[in-house]
């Protein structure tokens, strides 16, 4: 059940109108990375979510992104000011012409999407979606500081921002609790799953964690090493988890090295083959 509670999660002020930065804020309204995203992305998780402590999360953050919607929508509303106010050359005028506050859009004008969301129902992988997601939000508020001298409004943003940092705190912790479980339980693969691949050739070929250390095998020449037919499939034993089974053929058409095209032979007059 939803209510509407009067109160603002946060008093929005705003020193002067500022159509211009309204425009800007509306990345955080309708975007991508912004509020109405966070929002939906967490509620459609949380009514998929058969875990309880991490469904009750879920909820929680999705009911505060909501919040932040509003207060985002208020600031927007407040400063694009009266509509026939806002300058006959502003270039998002379509602002003033068509809602005369906050339009579900991004901030250049291209409509909320819901494909946006990201939902797996793995909650491995949605939470990690949703960490990077935090991240990506405070980087835009980031970014958004960056543009208003208006004392109130940034004070707006630095809130937010603050806000998403302890959302993606949150998801991060939860994440910890679910190592080993759904999508991270195993990989299928212990020796491809472990490889690290060097594929670009020149100068400059970095080590480090990534490729280093933790069981991780290095392949410096990997095209050599793997490249030909099939070869992740092929020798695997009966009981292997993976997709390509061992008696898996169809595998030489995509690869030059055993499929030699045949030379054209060129058509020699008077011998050419007889159509009817
Ligand atoms: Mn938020
Ligand atoms: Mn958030």
């Amino acid at each position: 059940m939803f209510k509407h509670i009067k109160d603002m999660e946060y008093t929005v002020h705003v020193d002067r109108p500022d159509p211009r930065f309204a425009n800007l804020l509306l990345e955080q309204f309708g975007g991508p990375h912004g509020e109405l995203k966070a929002a939906m992305q967490y509620f459609t998780q949380a009514v998929g979510c058969n875990n309880p402590q991490i469904r009750d999360m879920l909820q929680d953050i999705a009911a505060e992104e909501l919040s932040h919607f509003e207060m985002v929508g208020e600031c927007i509303a407040m400063l694009l000011g009266p509509t026939d106010k806002v300058p006959r050359d502003f270039p998002a005028i379509h602002l003033a012409l068509l809602t005369g506050g906050p339009s579900l859009t991004n901030s250049m004008g291209a409509p909320w999407n819901a494909s946006y969301i990201e939902t797996t129902g793995d909650l491995y992988a949605d939470l990690c979606s949703n960490s990077a997601g935090e991240l990506r939000a405070k980087l835009i508020y980031e970014r958004l500081l960056q543009q208003t001298d208006d004392a109130g409004v940034k004070d707006m943003v630095r809130f937010l921002l603050s806000r998403e940092e302890s959302h993606n705190f949150s998801f991060m912790q939860a994440i910890e609790t679910l190592k080993g479980t759904g999508v991270d339980a195993n990989f299928r693969d212990s020796e491809f799953s472990k490889k690290y691949m060097n594929l670009s050739t020149g100068l400059g070929d970095t080590r480090g964690p990534w490729n280093q250390g933790n069981g991780i095998q290095y392949e410096e020449n990997p095209n050599e090493k793997f490249g030909g037919p099939a070869q992740y499939g092929k020798d695997r034993s009966a009981d292997s988890k993976g997709e390509v089974g061992p008696g898996y053929q169809d595998n030489t058409r995509n690869n030059p090295q055993y499929t030699q095209p045949k030379p054209i032979t060129a058509n020699v007059p008077g011998q050419e083959k007889q159509m009817h």
